[in-house]
């Protein structure tokens, strides 16, 4: 299982890039695993559908309900270039499914797209579980992060260079993937 959680998220990269290829949607990717195989890929939506929920996480928990034909998605991962939004992370719970893997964490995501300091996430260090209620959802940051970096390039005109200023987080650029 060493490399499998790399190649789901390879797999969400995908998407991600070619989502963006064919619309002018954030380039972000998604992709569920359930019993070692993917049931469900895709990308952000929002703008090709008019649709302010279509988050590439939102478009494969629907996608994935229907190939389960049920709505609780329990024993199946989550794998997302990007660290969920809010509103992601609580379909994420109440999908139940049982763990996340994410690329990228918002608060790099923010810095990348210069969001203005008042609507930024607070600069806490990101929560690693999601919970509701009994239901607990494990989560793996940094899956595939030089994968997940390379999207954000495709969404600022920023030159390479520039696209670095995380001090205080460490020179990402030159992070080798890893993630068990
Ligand atoms: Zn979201």
């Amino acid at each position: 299982m060493g490399f499998a959680p790399f190649q789901y998220m390879a797999t969400a990269i995908e998407e991600a890039r070619l989502n963006h290829k064919a619309s002018s949607d954030h380039p972000v990717g998604a992709a569920i695993e359930y019993k070692d195989g993917i049931i469900a890929k895709g990308g952000n939506r929002c703008h090709q559908d008019q649709d302010p929920t279509a988050h590439a996480e939102i478009v494969v928990i629907r996608e994935a309900g229907r190939i389960v034909g049920r709505k609780n998605l329990r024993y199946c991962t989550l794998y997302v270039t990007c660290e969920p939004c809010p509103m992601c992370a609580w379909a994420i719970v109440t999908a139940r499914l049982w763990h996340v893997y994410y690329g990228v964490s918002r608060i790099v995501v923010e810095e990348v797209l210069c969001v203005p300091d008042e609507f930024r996430t607070q600069k806490t260090e990101s929560k690693k579980i999601l919970y509701s209620g009994d239901h607990v959802v494990g989560c793996t940051p940094d899956c595939h992060l030089a994968g997940c970096l390379e999207l954000l390039r495709l969404c600022t005109r920023r030159p390479l260079g520039d696209l670095n200023p995380f001090k205080n987080i460490g020179n990402y650029w030159n992070l080798e993937s890893e993630c068990e």
